[in-house]
């Protein structure tokens, strides 16, 4: 079993699950606020998504970054986000799998796609109380936000 399999059934870092799919913190953000959805299958593929998990997937993955903006926008000052999925052994993905699409939400001046990619980035990166507090603070806000969504099963 992999460690995202693991996180699903802890529920420790999950915020939501829709029937195929849940949604959870990444353990080692990127940046404050990094999440994932994820199949609660264990596939390592894009090809080995069945339709019916593909037609919740792009539901699921608009729904996850619509959470992300209206969480983090006002009180976090994100403006942006990338979405990213690692595909195959040579693509740097940690749980190759396992497939799982990266959402991280981007501030003005946060880092740039190396430092985010490379976990080197800089500003409040130097500071690790800064930054521990901005983590917790989006965790918060994030869940605050899900919370509201009355079409997701609440954990
Ligand atoms: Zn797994």
């Amino acid at each position: 079993m992999c460690s995202l399999c693991k996180e699903y059934i802890s529920k420790e870092n999950v915020i939501y699950e829709s029937h195929f799919w849940f949604v959870m913190f990444n353990r080692f953000p990127y940046l404050p606020g990094h999440i994932m959805l994820v199949p609660k299958r264990p596939i390592p593929n894009l090809e080995d998504i069945t339709v019916e998990e593909r037609v919740e997937m792009i539901n699921e993955l608009i729904d996850a970054q619509t959470l992300l903006i209206n969480a983090l926008q006002n009180k976090f000052g994100v403006t942006s986000s990338n979405i990213g999925i690692n595909l195959g052994p040579n693509s740097g993905a940690s749980i190759p799998t396992h497939l799982h699409i990266h959402l991280v939400p981007r501030r003005p001046n946060d880092s740039n796609f190396m430092h985010t990619c490379t976990f080197s980035g800089f500003g409040e990166r130097h500071d690790p109380i800064m930054y521990d507090k901005m983590y917790s603070n989006a965790r918060m806000w994030i869940i605050e936000e899900a919370s509201k969504r009355k079409i997701k099963e609440k954990l």
